[in-house]
């Protein structure tokens, strides 16, 4: 994939299509995420509603309960990652810029945004008002 991409769809109809797409995908990982989520729970409360931790867990226990864990963490990250969502704002339903640095999708918005940002920090710098930014590094990698 080339680093910088802008994905746009223009034709409404297409785009409805597309945002219903996403809104299923965004749906499914979130229906992912509840599950490994909920199953957590039967590890972090007894039969009569105590609350557990690691500590009282059996080595197995906790093995799956980090498992659990684990799989939030990756469906998290598929759902930061996808074009299903701007990775800044989350929104679902915009035309999309991938941002390799990343390995994430920005709505045009964030990234032109974001774009703006470096232009206004260098303009900045060029005058000798502005030393640090760390947004400043990101920003960057949307030019391209
Ligand atoms: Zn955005």
């Amino acid at each position: 994939m080339k680093d910088k991409r802008i994905i746009s769809i223009k034709d409404s109809k297409l785009r409805r299509i597309r945002n219903e797409m996403r809104e299923v995908l965004n749906c499914f990982l979130e229906a992912e995420w509840k599950n490994a989520f909920n199953n957590q729970k039967r590890f972090l409360y007894n039969i009569d509603g105590k609350r557990r931790t690691i500590d009282d867990m059996s080595s197995e226990e906790l093995q799956h309960f980090r498992m659990l864990q684990q799989k939030q963490n990756e469906i998290r990250k598929i759902g930061d990652h996808s074009i299903c969502t701007c990775y800044t704002c989350g929104k679902p339903d915009q035309d999309m810029y991938y941002n390799h640095p990343y390995r994430a999708w920005f709505c045009v918005e964030c990234a032109n945004l974001a774009k703006s940002h470096h232009t206004r920090i260098k303009e900045k710098k060029r005058h000798g008002e502005y030393t640090c930014d760390s947004d400043d590094e990101f920003s960057k990698t949307f030019l391209s």
